[in-house]
């Protein structure tokens, strides 16, 4: 399939100036080779109005954004591509501050709910676990201890991190809130983001034992001495993905997170690594909207599980 999408702001304007520009973009990339049923898989249907679809086979009503983020949403699709291109638009991405000035929403709590419907959409189904060489380790985000990292500190939230080696650099990369960096959570991180038969590296923390007989090929580097610098030299792309992970949830969203949100963040920023190098923006735009039209939806209970926290989110 081509990929085919805005490279500018006035070129997203244009394409995307009414909802059924929107739909029509969505129904491209939901159904890029037509229109199948969710119900029968009929591949046969007809339009019946407000962007409702009816399946010839089965007679099963839909439309294009059943089942995605953008369902049971009271806001136009116009505005949520408006979003969308926000969010991938800016280095660092959208705080809902931001997006709630830009795009004139009436009210925090909905810009709130636009972003962490985004970030679900940002763990693509079905993705590649990493292969190769990887990096692990993990870090403690939320707070700061002074001294050596204080393995699962309960004020703080211990963050996994997989960096496959691409040569002297980053390839790919994993990140996974852990309850504790215990053998039980720290193997089955590596077991659900890297492929069996893959080196992984760590330092010699002893929870890490044991990924030999679960089918890794297990490379231990012992820190040597307790001085902040040997951790980066021994695992430096674990290391340097660490620091700016913490930078960034510093500069675009202020640090106020709670461990229990803090897993829509690491999707956001892993989405963003992973597509550092994407030469146009417009792409990350495409690709979002494409991960969006794809993933089931999540009512706003689910995500806040609590609103008293909402005042604490950037
Ligand atoms: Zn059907």
């Amino acid at each position: 399939m081509v990929e085919d999408y805005p490279k500018t702001l006035l070129q997203m304007e244009e394409r995307f100036a009414t909802d059924e520009q929107c739909r029509d973009y969505l129904a491209s990339l939901r159904w890029p080779e037509g229109f199948v049923c969710p119900s029968c898989e009929g591949r046969k249907g007809w339009p019946a109005g407000r962007g409702r679809l009816i399946c010839a086979a089965c007679r099963h009503q839909t439309t294009v954004i059943a089942g995605t983020i953008f369902q049971d949403s009271h806001l136009p699709l116009r505005l949520w591509f408006r979003a969308i291109w926000q969010v991938t638009c800016q280095k660092n991405g959208a705080s809902a501050l931001g997006l709630q000035r830009v795009l004139g929403l009436g009210s925090y709590q909905t810009a709130w709910t636009v972003l962490h419907k985004l970030r679900r959409a940002m763990v693509r189904p079905g993705r590649d676990k990493l292969s190769g060489r990887v990096e692990v380790d993990e870090t403690l985000v939320g707070g700061e201890t002074p001294g050596r990292k204080g393995r699962g500190v309960p004020s703080q939230a211990v963050v996994v991190i997989a960096a496959q080696e691409a040569g002297a650099g980053i390839g790919r990369i994993r990140l996974s809130r852990i309850p504790d960096a215990s053998a039980e959570h720290l193997h089955r991180f590596i077991q659900s983001a890297v492929v069996e038969g893959s080196e992984v590296h760590t330092d010699g923390w002893k929870p890490y034992q044991g990924l030999g007989p679960l089918g890794y090929q297990h490379k231990v580097s012992k820190l040597k001495g307790q001085k902040p610098s040997a951790a980066a030299e021994i695992l430096p792309r674990t290391h340097l993905v660490a620091s700016l992970l913490k930078r960034w949830l510093l500069g675009t969203h202020q640090g106020a997170i709670t461990p229990k949100h803090l897993d829509y963040y690491l999707d956001e920023f892993t989405f963003r690594f992973n597509r550092r190098t994407s030469a146009s923006r417009g792409k990350l735009f495409y690709r979002l909207v494409q991960q969006a039209a794809q993933v089931q939806p999540a009512p706003y209970r689910i995500l806040v599980g609590g609103a008293n926290d909402l005042k604490h989110h950037g």
